[in-house]
């Protein structure tokens, strides 16, 4: 059966745009050309630009869709946040994404189950749960990312699958929407139950699958795949069994079928509690054989999770990073989960220690109860497969034997096998997954532009499938899907017949094979649509920077994510002027950079851009700062004059006179009256302290600590430069302001790459001669730090990189400091802070250091807040730029503020603290860490007095 067959396509290019506009209305279409760049590709290998993408809102959204592709014979592809790894979210017509359909509906906690809508992301769901001591178990490890339709039409599991099961184990039931547009609920029905009679009559594919199911009881069973897991074909197993017990069970149906069946609008899941204490293991091997041999004791303990790395995977992601020894064969990862307290895991970690002891062990286990260290042991596990992309410039991860089973006793077989498989071919490879299971992933590192490569991998496809189908008994598919990638070779795993059950189930369905053709069941060959030129950058397509990206969060939409933008501004056919849209969306967070484990920096590539085309008026404004004087002159008498135009209706005539002006900085732009702006200080910074602020670069200044207080503390009025001056005073320091320009972040956003670079080379001049460079904003810290990235090579290089190693922000300053001058409780009564984390400071890599410092404040309860890692959505200029997303990106910022009970919010960025007082209203305090720790200090003087 060709199902993979194009079906009629309109013979106008935005035709079908127009016709979905029409019907949904102009809000939820997309086909412009950057959007289908964006949607042209998901986590797998292959790209496939859509005609249109329609961001549903509703079950009506749905059920038209439906019915406009059924009507026009146009290919419809449901959507969530494209983690998959097999082409399975992408398609010639129309994407359906769901990512708008984001709510939990309903939580039941006495009975543990969810209803939720299918757009929702993994880990959304169970920071949502957590409160109720409640989770969904199944944890795929790109659970930060992928949404709960993904996973339940993908069968998707993860390392707890081992203790939870997978998505099928833990569905309840599904609200499904088929091609012929009617809405079904897919529970389990007592075949004795007269609503069923009622649903077979009504939905004729049903009646179909029954019958089917029923007439090919031994056909099924004899094909029935005898390992632990199996995502492959359709489930008629599942079917069956339920059959067996009297039962329709439809949800074994559903899930698995990857969107070939039916759109689903709700979900609701079963719930497990959540463990009350974990404890992680890491056990390196030196022999891969005792794992096998160790594996069926370990799994005598009950892990929760069982997972191994083989000894390429550990060579691939660099041993010494993860510390990992030299002569580990393989590594396991494991976890163990108590109900109760954390003693009968340290004698689950005695017990595991008295398994490990006959064998050969590269190290001590290391055994982790806290969750920091447990989130570390599980890091790298969980970024393998994009972290594999930063291995060569060429050679990248190819998933197309990603996903096989095997008898668990048998992985050790397997992963020699693929060792000595894959050595003969000269392809590295990684093996990892999860061994207690038997479900082992393969990433072999190819370049597929290679024709020699491209070979290797065809043969790697037949021979690695085929083995393991034929010497272990094994599956293809054991948790991704079939997607494109295996949807070839699903006939060969099952034989013609059952093959040929399969496509009667799909027929019934969706007779005009609308619903996502090509997958699952296909004759066409695996590599068709291989995104070479894709498979030659340095993305892995993995959309874990979509899972932080602010912008993201908010419009839900992959053209206006990292991810998106990184295909768009690399496409080939790119043009700024059909992308100004996007390009100029960014925030220029750096979350994605923080983030990305393939080291894509999509922030770099979006400010490249922008470079070419930098924004006239900003450039203007720059230049004049950076002159001096008139720009010092103006904002003096801004700030004397401040009383009078920082009214409320002098601030509404302000908005409109400069609405035309702000229109040249970007047409979103505008100086919004209800903004909250920060006071400009009459008397500079550099006024205030001019004993220290030096007006000409000194070659041998006497001090060795230098100041750098960035623009926000010299013109505002936030107390934020006096208290940085003030603490440095306490830690028997004086620092020096030698003469500085604005460190550059806010201008590279603007484009003016050469007044970056000119300004850094004063800095660099100005900062040299200084031991160490103490900085109070995250966007001074980053920016000096990264400094050497402006100065590709030579004796420039240098002095950025020697000043960049000389960079450190207050915070850490303090925390590193060996003096420990005398603090007290201010106020008398104890503070609730929270700490809200800075995107450029975490870019930074500082973290810690501001936490130790709150925590170390006397009268301080010092609470972590959900989403502390999240962009607030002022980045700079960009509140003026787009207020509107600023305030949606802020509002995830202020309910995480809010459930954290705090009264004072801490953070370490002037910028910051602007957005922060904007959006909290005066609600909560809002101070830099330098305020508090000052405020202590003062305390404790005063107290001495
Ligand atoms: C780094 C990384 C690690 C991964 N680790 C794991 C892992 O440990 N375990 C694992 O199982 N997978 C893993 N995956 C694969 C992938 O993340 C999972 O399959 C995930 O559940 C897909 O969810 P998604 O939201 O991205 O779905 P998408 O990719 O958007 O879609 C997946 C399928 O679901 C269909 N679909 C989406 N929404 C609906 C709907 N409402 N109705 C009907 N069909 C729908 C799509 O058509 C498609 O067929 C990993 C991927 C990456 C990139
Ligand atoms: S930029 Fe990095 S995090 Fe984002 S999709 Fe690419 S590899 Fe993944
Ligand atoms: S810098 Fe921030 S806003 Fe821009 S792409 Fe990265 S995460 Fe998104």
């Amino acid at each position: 059966m060709a199902t993979s067959s194009p079906l009629i396509q309109p013979t106008k290019s935005r035709a079908v745009g127009n016709d979905l506009r029409a019907l949904l209305g102009s809000g939820k279409v997309k086909d412009d050309g950057p959007t289908l760049t964006a949607y042209a590709v998901d986590a797998s290998i292959y790209r496939i630009p859509p005609q249109a993408v329609v961001l549903v809102e509703s079950e009506d959204d749905i059920a038209a869709t439906i019915g406009y592709a059924r009507s026009r014979g146009i290919p419809l592809t449901p959507r969530a946040a494209g983690t998959n790894l097999t082409g399975s979210a992408i398609g010639s017509g129309i994407i359906l994404d769901v990512s708008h359909l984001n709510r939990i509906l309903e939580v039941n906690q006495e009975k543990k189950w969810v209803r939720v809508q299918p757009g929702i992301v993994l880990a959304e769901l169970n920071k949502q749960l957590s409160s109720q001591g409640l989770m969904f178990g199944p944890d795929p490890s790109s659970g930060d990312m992928c949404k709960l339709g993904g996973m339940v039409a993908n069968n998707s599991s993860g390392p707890h699958t081992l203790r939870y099961g997978s998505v099928k184990d833990n569905v309840q039931s599904l609200r499904l929407c088929l091609t012929s547009s009617s809405w079904i609920e897919a529970r389990a029905y007592p075949l004795t139950d007269p609503t069923l009679e009622r649903l077979l009559t009504m939905v004729p594919a049903l009646r179909d699958v029954l019958v089917l199911t029923q007439a090919h009881a031994d056909l099924i069973a004899a094909k029935r795949p005898t390992v632990s897991k199996n995502s492959c074909g359709y489930n008629l197993f599942g079917v069956a069994d339920g059959l067996a017990q009297g039962v329709f069970d439809l949800p074994k149906l559903f899930v698995g079928s990857e969107g070939t069946l039916g759109i689903m609008s709700e979900a609701t899941l079963r719930l497990v509690n959540r463990p009350t204490s974990t404890l992680t293991a890491l056990l390196h091997f030196k022999n891969l054989e005792e794992v096998g041999h160790a594996v069926p004791q370990i799994l005598t303990l009950q892990p929760s999770a069982l997972e191994v790395m083989d000894a390429n995977t550990l060579n691939l992601i660099g041993r010494a990073t993860h510390g990992i020894p030299t002569d580990a064969a393989a590594t396991l990862l494991l976890e163990l989960d108590a109900a109760s307290v954390e003693i009968d895991l340290q004698e689950q970690a005695d017990a595991l220690r008295t398994i490990c002891r006959p064998y050969k062990l590269a190290s001590e286990p290391t055994v982790a109860f806290d969750a920091e260290r447990r989130e570390q042991l599980w890091k790298a596990r969980k970024a393998l497969y994009p972290t594999l992309y930063r291995f060569d410039p060429k050679k990248k991860p190819i998933n197309f034997v990603d996903d096989v089973v095997v008898p668990a006793e048998h992985i050790s077989e397997l992963i020699r096998y693929l060792e000595d498989f894959f050595g003969g071919q000269h392809v590295p490879v990684a093996i990892f997954g999860h061994i207690g299971n038997g479900n082992a992933h393969i990433v072999p590192l190819l370049d597929v532009n290679d024709r020699g490569d491209f070979e290797k991998m065809v043969q790697a496809y037949q021979d690695v499938h085929s083995t393991v189908l034929n010497r272990f008994g094994g599956s293809i598919c054991g948790e991704h899907g079939d997607g494109r990638v295996r949807a070839e070779f699903v006939q060969r795993m099952f034989g013609d017949e059952l093959y040929g059950l399969f496509v009667q189930v799909k027929k019934s369905f969706d007779p005009g094979n609308i619903l996502n053709p090509g997958i699952k069941l296909s004759d066409a060959s695996f590599t068709d649509h291989i995104d070479y030129t894709r498979l030659s950058k340095s993305c892995a397509t993995c959309a874990k920077c979509n899972s932080v990206c602010p912008v993201y969060d908010v419009f839900q939409s992959e053209d206006m994510s990292a991810r998106g933008w990184f295909e768009i501004v690399t496409a080939n056919d790119y043009s700024y002027l059909n992308s100004k849209r996007v390009v100029e969306a960014c925030l220029n967070c750096k979350s994605c950079r923080t983030i990305c484990p393939a080291g894509v920096d999509v922030s770099d590539l979006i400010l490249q851009k922008r470079a070419e085309h930098p924004n006239r008026l900003a450039g203007l404004i720059f230049r004049q700062q950076a002159k001096g004087i008139n720009f010092d002159a103006f904002l003096h008498v801004l700030a004397s004059t401040q009383r009078m135009w920082d009214r409320p209706f002098v601030r509404k005539l302000l908005e409109r006179i400069t609405g035309p002006i702000m229109k040249a900085l970007a047409p979103t732009a505008r100086l919004p009256h209800d903004l909250v702006l920060p006071k400009l200080a009459r008397r500079h910074l550099r006024e205030r302290y001019a004993h220290v602020a030096t007006r000409e670069i000194e070659e041998s200044p006497t001090r060795t600590v230098a100041y750098f207080h960035g623009c926000a503390a010299n013109y505002f009025d936030d107390g934020v430069g006096d208290a940085v001056i003030e603490v440095l005073k306490k830690h028997g320091v004086e620092p020096a302001l030698p003469p500085q320009r604005c460190s550059g972040t806010p201008i590279q956003t603007y484009g003016h790459v050469d007044l970056v670079r000119d300004g850094a080379r004063f800095n660099l001049r100005s900062f040299a001669p200084y031991e160490t460079i103490v900085t109070g904003c995250a966007s001074c810290t980053l920016m000096l730090k990264d400094y050497p990235t402006l100065f590709p090579e030579g004796e420039e290089r240098q002095k950025a990189e020697s000043l960049a190693k000389k960079v450190v922000h207050i915070s850490e300053f303090v925390a590193r400091s060996s003096e420990h001058p005398p603090m007290a409780n201010t106020g008398g009564t104890t503070k609730r802070v929270t700490y809200h984390s800075s995107c450029h400071l975490r870019a930074a890599g500082v973290t810690k250091e501001p936490r130790q410092v709150l925590s170390s404040l006397p009268g301080v309860n010092f609470v972590e807040m959900q989403d502390a890692d999240r962009c607030a959505g002022g980045a700079g200029t960009y509140v003026v730029k787009d207020y509107d997303t600023s305030k949606k990106i802020f509002d995830r910022k202020a309910r995480a503020i809010n459930q954290s009970g705090a009264n004072v919010v801490a953070t370490s960025c002037p910028a910051c603290m602007i957005q922060l007082k904007n959006g909290l209203d005066n609600a909560v305090e809002v101070k830099h860490v330098a305020q508090l720790l000052q405020e202590a200090y003062r305390a404790a003087e005063g107290e001495k007095s």
